[in-house]
C-alpha cells in the first residue's frame, strides 16, 4: 500500500513512522524542517527557552539554598537562542534518521493535491515531481493568526513564529493574548528580565482552565510583577523607531513596549494545498472535518493534527496519527479524546485532564473536591517549590474521578498518574490506597485524593 503523508509534524511524522511499521511504502512531503511547529517554532525550542529561564531563576535563589554566587549572573541571549538552535537540529536529524532506517521517501517542498491519487510537489528551486499514492494522510498543521489591523511585521509586532528567532531579550513586553503561548512566554521573558505587560480580551488568564487554577497563575504573574490587563481590547499599535505604542479601545489607554507578541490563537493551514478541488470538506474556520478514525469525506484520505482543529496539541496530533495510520493499512481504530492531558509551562507549571469543576456545574453534576497545597509536602520544601496546589474533581454519585487539575512543580510530569486512572475508571480512593513514594512530589496527589473523603493526612480539612 503506497501512502503519502503531507507534513511532517508530529501528526505527519508518527503517522508515516507507524505506517512504515506496518508495512507501507511510505512518502512524506514537507514543505520545512521535518518535526513540523511542534520541533522549530513550538513546543521543544519554548520549552529549551522555559529551562534558561528556569535555570536563572534558580541560580539567583541559590542563596535560599546555601550557595554563594559570587559575581554577576546576567542572561546572555545569544546562548541562550543558540542552545535552543542545537536542540532543534539534534531532535530534527534524529526524525531523519528514523526515516531513513524505516525506509521512508522524503519529498522536500511544498505539496498540492492534483486527484485524489497524486500529489503534486513543487521544491524550493521550483523543480517539481508527483507522488502517487493509494491512500494519503493531511497533516499540514496551524500558522499564528494574525489581526487585519496590526499585522506581524516580525520586528516590533511578532508571532511566536518570530520570537522564537529573537535572539534578544527586550527590554519591554507586551503581548497580547493570554492563552497558552501567551502566558508560556510571559513567564520566559520575565525570568529572563523583561517587562512584561499581558493584554486578554477576557476577564482573566488562561480561561479554559480551572478557575482556581487560573487564578492561582494570576497571583503568581502578580508576585513577578508580570502586569496582567484582563478584559481589554486592543484597538491599535503604533510602530514607532524604538517599539510600539498599544491604544486599548475606548482610546484612553496608551501603553509603550519595546516588542509586542501577538498570540490570539491559530488559522488552519487547508488552503492552497488542492483539497477544495478533489472535495474535501472544511468547516466554517477551514478545519478540515474528519470521522473519529480521523477519515476526511473522501474515503482513504485521512487528515490529523492542528488542521482538524480538534485540540491544538502535539501529542493528540501523534495519537490522532496512529489512529489514521492504523486505519489506512486497513485497521478500525476510533480516537478518544476523553482524558487528553494538557501541560502549560508556565512558571509554575499548570497540568490538567478531564473537567474542570465549573464545568462539571455547568453539566449539573454533584461533585467531591479534593486538594492538596505543595507548601506541606516534604518535597516540594526540599527542593524549595512550594506554590501551587492539586485538585480532584470527582462524581460524587460513582466516587469516578472526573477531572484533575495542578498548578505547581512538575506538573506536567505528575499529571499522568491521573490520566492513567481515569482512562480505567479508578476512583480517587484507588489512588489513596495506592502506596506513594517518600518524598515525592506524587505523594501530592495521594494526599489530593484521600482529601476527597477528608482524610487528608497534612492537612486539616478546609
Ligand atoms: P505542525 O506541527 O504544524 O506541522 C505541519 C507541517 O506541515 C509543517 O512542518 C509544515 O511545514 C508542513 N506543511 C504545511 N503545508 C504543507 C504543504 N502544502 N506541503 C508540504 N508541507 C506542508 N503543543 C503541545 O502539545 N505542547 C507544547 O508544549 C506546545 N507548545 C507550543 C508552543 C508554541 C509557541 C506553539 C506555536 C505551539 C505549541 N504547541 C504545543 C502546539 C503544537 O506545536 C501543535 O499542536 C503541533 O505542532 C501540531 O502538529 P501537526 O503535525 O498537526 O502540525
Ligand atoms: P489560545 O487560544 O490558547 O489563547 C488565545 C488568547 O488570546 C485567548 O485567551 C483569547 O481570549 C485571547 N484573545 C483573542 N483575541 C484577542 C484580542 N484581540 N485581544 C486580546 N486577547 C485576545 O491561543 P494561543 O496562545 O495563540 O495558542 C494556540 C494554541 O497552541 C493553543 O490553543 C494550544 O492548543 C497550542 N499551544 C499549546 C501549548 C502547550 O500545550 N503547552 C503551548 C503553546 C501553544
Amino acid at each position: 500500500m503506497r501512502l503519502a503523508v503531507l507534513g511532517a509534524g508530529p501528526g505527519g511524522y508518527v503517522a508515516a513512522i507507524r505506517a512504515a511499521q506496518s508495512g507501507a511504502e511510505v512518502t512524506v512531503i514537507e514543505d520545512n524542517e521535518v518535526g513540523g511547529t511542534c520541533l522549530t517554532r513550538g513546543c521543544i525550542p519554548t520549552k529549551a527557552l522555559v529551562a534558561s529561564s528556569v535555570m536563572l531563576t534558580k541560580i539567583r535563589r541559590a542563596e535560599e539554598y546555601g550557595i554563594e554566587i559570587r559575581g554577576e549572573v546576567i542572561p546572555n541571549a545569544a546562548k541562550i537562542f543558540e542552545r535552543k538552535n542545537t536542540i532543534v537540529t539534534t531532535l530534527a536529524t534524529g526524525i531523519r534518521n528514523l526515516f531513513k532506517a524505516r525506509k521512508i521517501d522524503l519529498r522536500e517542498g511544498r505539496g498540492r493535491f492534483v486527484t485524489p491519487h497524486e500529489i503534486l510537489v513543487t521544491a524550493r528551486d521550483g523543480s517539481q515531481n508527483t507522488v502517487e499514492f493509494d491512500r494519503a494522510i493531511i497533516a499540514t498543521g496551524s500558522r499564528p493568526l494574525q489581526i487585519d489591523s496590526f499585522p506581524f511585521d516580525g520586528k516590533r509586532i511578532i508571532s511566536s513564529d518570530d520570537a522564537v528567532n529573537l535572539n534578544a531579550i527586550p527590554k519591554s513586553l507586551a503581548i497580547i493574548g493570554a492563552g497558552y503561548i501567551g502566558c508560556e512566554y510571559a513567564s520566559i521573558f520575565k525570568d529572563l528580565g523583561s517587562e512584561v505587560t499581558v493584554l486578554e480580551k477576557l476577564p482573566g488568564a488562561l480561561s479554559s482552565e480551572d478557575t482556581e487554577i487560573s487564578k492561582i497563575l494570576e497571583r503568581e504573574f502578580k508576585k513577578k510583577k508580570i502586569k496582567l490587563h484582563a478584559g481589554v481590547v486592543v484597538e491599535k499599535v503604533v510602530v514607532v523607531d524604538d517599539g510600539v505604542f498599544i491604544t486599548l479601545q475606548g482610546g484612553k489607554e496608551k501603553l509603550f513596549a519595546e516588542t509586542t507578541l501577538v498570540s490570539v490563537g491559530r488559522e488552519f493551514n487547508s488552503t492552497g494545498i488542492g483539497i477544495e478541488e478533489i472535495g474535501i470538506t472544511k468547516g466554517v474556520c477551514g478545519e478540515i472535518m474528519v470521522n473519529d478514525r480521523m477519515e476526511t469525506n473522501l474515503s482513504g484520505i485521512y487528515a490529523i493534527g492542528d488542521v482538524t482543529g480538534v485540540m491544538m496539541l502535539a501529542h493528540v496530533a501523534s495519537q490522532q496519527g496512529r489512529v489514521a495510520a492504523k486505519n489506512a493499512m486497513g485497521g478500525d481504530e476510533h480516537i478518544d479524546y476523553r482524558f487528553v492531558p494538557t501541560a502549560i509551562y508556565t512558571s509554575p507549571e499548570i497540568a490538567s485532564v478531564g473537567l474542570r469543576e465549573q464545568q462539571a456545574n455547568e453539566k449539573g453534576i454533584a461533585v467531591k473536591i479534593g486538594r492538596f497545597p505543595f507548601r506541606v509536602l516534604g518535597k516540594a520544601q526540599a527542593i524549595g517549590e512550594i506554590e501551587g496546589v492539586i485538585k480532584i474533581v470527582s462524581d460524587s454519585v460513582s466516587d469516578r474521578i472526573l477531572g484533575v487539575h495542578i498548578i505547581g512543580p512538575h506538573a506536567s510530569d505528575l499529571i499522568h498518574e491521573a490520566a492513567l486512572a481515569m482512562r480505567n475508571g479508578l476512583t480517587a480512593r484507588d489512588i489513596a490506597e495506592t502506596i506513594h513514594a517518600h518524598p515525592t512530589l506524587s505523594e501530592g496527589l495521594k494526599e489530593a485524593a484521600e482529601d476527597v473523603y477528608g482524610e487528608a493526612i497534612h492537612t486539616p480539612r478546609h
